[in-house]
């Protein structure tokens, strides 16, 4: 789907705002070629594409600082952009704006194990803040399926998680501080390198806002101790509804494993083609991983497999090296790669609660078939964080809109059920116009006066998180 191509009056814009993005960072960093933009046009919500203006990578906070100002003058939207893997169309560009990439800020600026955080720059990669801390047996903890590519700065920004976050929780659980570049210019600190700042919680409001209070230079990030040991188990159930069930028991049981996961027969059949992880031919797959010392992993597995075997599985397979460890990961961490190979699909991100998982799991089967179009399953089921990947052809006429409808229906499910409209991949364009299925009008208005704050023009990654009318109504005024 081609966005609207900018007007005459923009394009006039254009030349003096490139000339003074010039002036306060070098010529190679400011990208303004018609072709050379297209590189920004869109994230991994491929459906909507829009070439910017003007795209800029600046290499340190004061020049992010500059960049703001000038655009804040001139009247320009900015949409700040870490690795551009936002499955929501979070750094979807408009025709009259800059995409501002912080992927040239990727230094760590302090390692701290006494107090037990990093302190880094927000264009560095996930899994990379692992990658200097490992040596020392420590670990950053949100896991994303995109950790090789995606940024801590577009993690900030959706609040993402990932397999492991049922544990340790998602990157709200696992910030401390920020440094972050209000739209004027402004350069503020928030929160710390400790728990709890005093004052408002406003890491908590920065956290999760979708790039619209601010752009976020750096981090500083809790670290962990690496576990003594971790061992996942394989189960297959031969139908979907039990394999939901036996994750509710195991929940409801009080026991924490650090990873639940979720994958339904297309995913694990495709999951097999590409990645031969060796997972059993059935309905339905959990991915258990258990931690601790080799006791508390013995103690805690004997009780989930007791509540394994009363569901009837097929398969109950315990890992029983590192390297078998592995393979199963594997085979999860390709599970969206796999799917893209043998098909055009929408990943969905919802959040129900864990009980809810056997009728939600019924009912998407009940609008496959109602909407004509196969679904896979892949997801964090121990969060209760589906991931339905619809099925479409992307060459077939009116495919694409069937399949967007479909998961509209599939998302207020969700809400339906007491749930929300997204886990972990955030609201951006892709659920922009659901946001009245969950917030009445006036829970709306106080968010959005929240922006006001932060962002009295609109200019931040406009068109995004609040529907349409309400944003352009904001930017009017
Ligand atoms: C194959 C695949 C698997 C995925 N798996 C997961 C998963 O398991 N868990 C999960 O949570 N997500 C997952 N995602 C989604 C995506 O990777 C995350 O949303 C990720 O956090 C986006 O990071 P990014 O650096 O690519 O951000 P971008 O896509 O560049 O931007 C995302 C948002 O962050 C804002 N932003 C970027 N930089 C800044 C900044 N400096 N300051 C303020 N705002 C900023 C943007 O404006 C945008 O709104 C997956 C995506 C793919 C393609």
């Amino acid at each position: 789907m081609e966005m609207p191509a900018p007007d005459a009056r923009i394009m006039a814009k254009k030349a003096k705002l490139v000339s003074r993005l010039q002036q306060v960072l070098p010529k190679d960093a400011v990208i303004h070629d018609e072709f050379e933009t297209r590189a920004y046009e869109c994230d991994a919500l491929t459906a909507y594409k829009c070439p910017p203006l003007c795209a800029v990578l600046p290499s340190s906070t004061e020049e992010v600082a500059a960049v703001l100002k000038i655009c804040h003058e001139e009247g320009v939207p900015v949409v700040p952009r870490g690795s551009g893997t936002s499955l929501a169309g979070g750094a979807l560009p408009t025709a009259d704006c800059v995409i501002l990439g912080v992927a040239k800020l990727s230094a760590v600026l302090e390692t701290n194990y006494d107090d037990r955080y990093i302190r880094v720059q927000t264009g560095r990669t996930n899994l990379s803040v692992t990658g200097a801390v490992e040596e020392n047996d420590f670990f950053y903890a949100p896991d994303p399926s995109s950790q090789l590519a995606c940024a801590i700065a577009g993690n900030i920004a959706m609040n993402s998680g990932g397999a492991h976050c049922l544990k340790y929780g998602v990157t709200t659980n696992n910030l401390l501080g920020v440094t972050m570049v209000q739209m004027d210019g402004t350069i503020v600190e928030i929160g710390g390198a400790y728990l709890d700042a005093a004052g408002y919680d406003l890491l908590g409001i920065i956290c999760g806002s979708e790039g619209q209070m601010g752009v976020v230079t750096e981090a500083t990030l809790r670290i962990l101790r690496k576990p003594e040991g971790a061992r996942p188990v394989l189960m297959g159930f031969d139908d979907n509804e039990v394999a939901g069930a036996c994750v509710a028991d195991i929940i409801k049981a009080g026991v924490l494993p650090v990873a639940i996961e979720f994958m339904d027969r297309p995913v694990i059949r495709a999951t097999e083609a590409f990645a031969g992880a060796g997972y059993p031919d059935c309905e339905a797959l959990l991915i258990v991983e258990v931690e601790g010392s080799p006791q508390e992993i013995d103690d805690q597995l004997a009780k989930i497999m007791d509540i394994a075997r009363k569901h009837n599985p097929v398969e109950l397979r315990e890992s029983t090296s590192a390297e078998e460890s592995a393979k199963i990961w594997l085979g999860r961490k390709s599970a969206f790669g796999a799917m893209g190979q043998i098909n055009d699909y929408m990943c969905l991100d919802g959040t129900i609660p864990v009980s809810e998982l056997p009728y939600v799991l019924k009912r998407i089967g009940e609008l496959s078939k109602q909407y004509g179009l196969d679904v896979g399953n892949v997801f964090h089921a121990g969060d209760g964080n589906m991931h339905p990947l619809i099925l479409f052809n992307a060459n077939k006429e009116g495919d694409l809109e069937l399949c967007e409808a479909m998961g509209a229906d599939i998302l207020r499910l969700c809400v339906e059920v007491g749930g929300c409209l997204t886990g972990e991949h955030g609201v951006g364009i892709e659920k922009r116009d659901l946001m009245f299925d969950q917030f009445a009008p006036e829970d709306l208005e106080a968010q959005m006066k929240v922006k006001d704050v932060f962002d009295p023009k609109w200019l931040l990654n406009p068109a995004k998180v609040f529907p349409l009318s309400a944003t352009e109504t904001r930017r009017a005024g």
